[in-house]
């Protein structure tokens, strides 16, 4: 009973997660459903620090201090309810149970109930930063009750990646709210990663560069506002060429994305709130619309593009510049709508959720980590109650600035019919908030009249329905 943690679920998440503790020392109890993957890590990294393997789940849970802290990081879903209902029996009132996969905010909240009813405390925890992260730092979000927090957040604080000074790991909410923002910070990395995706399409296939030389285009856009890491892999990845074939890489890669289901979530919970996370829906249907092999065949064949030739661009470097322009403001869009998400899922749930602590924790160790981060911290720094990101006075500016070059290229792509349904649908969210009148009225109108659905004026308060059989 000497451990402080025990790590449960040792595959490449679990393993990198619990050498992390270890290196940072913590005691780590280890366990696994198949012993083989304990007795690897034993071989390959034991000497790192200080480890318990065990062989049982009764021996796993006898060899840690109490309260108990257990980290689950195994596959999300019924994997997780496995482990919980084999642990449960064994564990003793105060004990703590994290789990650290990818769950659906439900599933925690249930777990969470359930764990409660017998004493137990449940931390549903947003882990960022892949492989690579888990072991040299993540973006850690744990959710669940104040008393557990005291006692795992040390823990989960002393792993976390470090940006000045302050630990990418925060405290989110109760219950569900830490896999809440998880879920949505894997959107907002679907609506970043189609983003980029968009842009480096239109430097293909507008301007006619080649994947070497758009990688040389997005490691300079790394050196400024859009410093982050998505930037800067893509810049990797636009460089390397194939070794079978000494093609460039992107051309060889089937162009069709795959999602494991984050993305998704993400959407079917905003359609749920009401929140209009418009990119993030448009990258998880971009992605679809790729996987759709037969149709796109079917199409290529017959559906004709526009008939124009393209026009020579006059200056390449003002065209590379309005690209990175449509790409940040498209940016700042996809962000507002998330951290607008966030709020809404915080208020219907019941959680205080500090989004600029969340902009805070997401600068390292996440995938999405960003200087951009530091300017969203700072916006909700100076207005903790912002109504959107895309009114603060800096991000007005920023964007306001990019604004023409946004224009440019959406208006491009529609032209010359490369398909860019980020740009596209960002600017039309941006247009469409700052509108002074909405043809939503018109709809009101057409909802009244085939459905009495009833309409609000501009001019008196009170709920109208106009007799409109009488005035035909
Ligand atoms: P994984 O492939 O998702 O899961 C494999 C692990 O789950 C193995 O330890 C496996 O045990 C265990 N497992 C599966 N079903 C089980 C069951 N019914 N009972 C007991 N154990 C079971 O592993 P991973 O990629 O390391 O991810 C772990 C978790 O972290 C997942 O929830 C994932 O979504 C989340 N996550 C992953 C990443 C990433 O970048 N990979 C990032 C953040 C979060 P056996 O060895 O016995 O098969």
């Amino acid at each position: 009973m000497t451990s402080q943690i025990g790590v449960t679920g040792l595959a490449v998440m679990g393993a990198n997660l619990a050498r992390n503790l270890a290196r940072h020392g913590h005691q780590v109890v280890l366990h696994n459903r198949t012993q083989a993957r304990t007795d690897a890590l034993m071989a390959a990294h034991g000497g790192e620090g200080d480890f318990v393997p065990t062989t049982s789940t009764e021996e796993f849970v006898q060899s840690l201090q109490r309260p108990r802290s257990i980290l689950i990081m195994v596959q999300a879903g019924p994997g997780t309810d496995a482990v919980i209902d084999e642990l449960v029996p064994l564990l003793d009132e105060g004990d703590i149970v994290i789990d650290g996969g990818n769950a659906r905010y439900q599933d925690t909240q249930r777990r969470t109930a359930a764990l409660a009813e017998r004493g137990l405390h449940f931390v549903g925890t947003g882990v960022s930063g892949g492989e690579e992260g888990a072991l040299n730092g993540p973006s850690i979000m744990p959710g669940g009750s104040d008393e557990s927090y005291a006692i795992v957040g040390p823990m989960l604080e002393s792993i976390a990646a470090v940006v000045d000074g302050t630990p990418c790991c925060t405290h989110v909410g109760t219950d569900g709210a830490g896999h809440f923002v998880k879920m949505v910070h894997n959107g907002i990395e679907y609506a970043d990663m189609q983003l980029i995706a968009e842009a480096y399409d239109l430097l293909r296939h507008r301007l006619g560069l080649s994947p070497k030389e758009i990688g040389d285009v997005f490691a300079s856009w790394n050196e400024g506002d859009l410093d982050s890491y998505l930037i800067e892999i893509t810049a990797e990845v636009l460089r390397h060429d194939d070794a079978a074939t000494g093609k460039p890489f992107v051309d060889v890669v089937l162009d069709q994305a795959e999602q494991k289901g984050t993305g998704r979530w993400t959407v079917q919970s905003a359609l749920d709130l009401g929140v209009p996370v418009s990119g993030i829906a448009e990258a998880v249907f971009a992605r679809a619309l790729s996987g759709h092999a037969e149709q796109r065949a079917a199409a290529q064949k017959v559906l004709p593009g526009p008939q124009v030739e393209l026009d020579p661009v006059e200056d390449r470097d003002a065209y590379i510049e309005a690209v990175r322009q449509a790409l940040y403001a498209s940016k700042v869009v996809a962000y507002a709508q998330g951290f607008d998400q966030i709020a809404a899922g915080a208020e219907e749930n019941g959680w205080t959720v500090d989004r600029g602590a969340l902009a805070t924790i997401w600068r390292g160790g996440c995938i999405i980590r960003a200087r951009f981060l530091d300017r969203i911290r700072q916006a909700f720094a100076d207005e903790p109650d912002l109504t959107t990101l895309l009114t603060h006075d800096y991000f007005r500016d920023a964007v306001a600035a990019a604004q023409d070059g946004w224009r440019r290229v959406v208006t491009d792509a529609a032209r010359y019919g490369i398909p860019a349904p980020g740009f596209a649908s960002a600017l039309a969210y941006y247009d469409g908030l700052r509108a002074e009148r909405l043809p939503a009225a018109l709809i009101q109108g057409l909802r009244d009249f085939f459905g009495a659905h009833t309409y609000r004026r501009v001019d008196r308060d009170g709920v109208f329905h106009t007799l409109w059989g009488d005035d035909r």
